[in-house]
């Protein structure tokens, strides 16, 4: 068993739909980033990079690579699962995501949020779990002006390795 850490920050101010783990929030301001600036699946391809000690999204998804301007992140996430699987015969067995935010309200989109996340790492739903809360009004987060997210991944060793 292998456990990885992950934990990613956006500013808000791009002139896209937020989106959050594949799920667009229609009429929400986007978070400004190099990639379609998802916190939530970049934090998870972190923690999942850490679990199999392969390095970090920087390394493997530089921001000066044209490949992943305004890329959708699930093929980061994507990637990264598949990276740990082939250098390191890991495979997920659960994920659990804080996404911390003054706005939007997660509410009726964690399910979506999370089918989304399972899907990508081949994971049953009740393997998944997606909490959210506020920042109490302090700091960047709680004015506003940032989301955070953070990743707990744990992978198993695939028979044979
Ligand atoms: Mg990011």
């Amino acid at each position: 068993m292998r456990v990885g850490i992950g934990y990613d920050i956006h500013r808000f101010g791009a002139d896209r739909p937020l989106v959050l783990a594949g799920v667009t929030f229609p009429g929400e301001p986007g978070l400004i980033g190099h990639s379609d600036a998802d916190a939530v699946m970049h934090a998870v391809a972190d923690a999942i990079l850490g679990a199999a000690a392969i390095g970090d999204i920087g390394e493997h998804f530089p921001d000066t690579d044209p490949r992943w301007k305004d890329a959708d992140s699930s093929r980061i996430l994507a990637r990264a699962v598949r990276l740990a699987a082939e250098q390191r015969s890991l495979t997920p067995i659960n994920l659990d995501v804080n996404v911390i935010t003054q706005s939007p309200r997660l509410g009726d989109h964690k399910r979506g949020m999370r089918d989304r996340l399972a899907g990508i790492l081949g994971l049953p739903a009740d393997h998944v779990s997606i909490k959210a809360r506020t920042g109490e009004g302090v700091g960047p987060v709680g004015r506003g002006e940032a989301l955070e997210a953070q990743a707990v991944v744990l992978l198993e060793r695939t028979a044979g390795y």
